[in-house]
């Protein structure tokens, strides 16, 4: 929905702050579930992820711990160059680059670090052959947020204008407003419907 890696972790929090709130990677064994249904995580390896959870629960739950880290690392950061895109004031915390990449540094670092390189089609990609660490899926997620944030496809990062969610707008005059018409599109005509009307009444 996001159409990125980085940003589909970042909007795994449905509703963050509502009444409907629902966190898709709020337990290990649902953060290994939508590794898998994103492609992060093969099924065979999932399956072992969430068996060797099982045997060791203190590890799996280090790795959960260090996912929401991720998380908010990636949501801040992203949050903040979607309203900057936008033209919107991003807030008074503002960090310094030097201070978002001390955060995310050793993600990537440790990404890199187990990391080999493999002959592809027509270039070579990382794989990380121990698939049998509890954290496998952070490292895809952490070169995806250094991919982003090193490429020029960063300028067409947009906050939803009705929810917290980021997206990049693909559209040639980059006009899109929401993640998902179908979500928050829609609920957002509602209510420029049902103010209009209201204030049709009014007047
Ligand atoms: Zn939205």
């Amino acid at each position: 929905m996001g159409g990125h890696l980085a940003l589909d972790f970042a909007n795994t929090v449905d509703d963050p702050e509502g009444p409907e709130r629902y966190d898709h990677a709020g337990t290990y064994p649902e953060l290994v579930g939508w590794s898998a249904r994103i492609g992060v995580l093969r099924p065979d390896q999932a399956d072992a992820l969430l068996g060797a959870a099982e045997e060791h629960p203190r590890a799996s739950f280090a790795t959960l711990r260090r996912a929401h880290a991720l998380r908010r690392i990636l949501i801040d950061m992203f949050t903040e160059v979607a309203m900057i895109n936008s033209g919107q004031p991003a807030g008074t915390e503002r960090l310094t680059p030097t201070a978002r990449w001390a955060e995310l540094r050793p993600f990537v670092t440790d990404a890199i670090a187990h990391a080999q390189l493999a002959p592809g089609d027509s270039m070579y990609q990382l794989t990380w052959p121990e698939t049998t660490r509890p954290d496998a899926m952070l490292r895809s997620i952490a070169l995806a947020a250094l991919d982003l944030l090193t490429s020029p496809q960063l300028s067409r990062l947009k906050k939803c204008v009705a929810c917290p969610w980021l997206f990049l707008d693909q559209s040639k005059n980059l006009s899109r407003r929401w993640c998902a018409m179908s979500v928050c599109g829609t609920d957002e005509k509602i209510r420029r419907y049902v103010s209009r009307r209201a204030a049709r009444r009014r007047s």
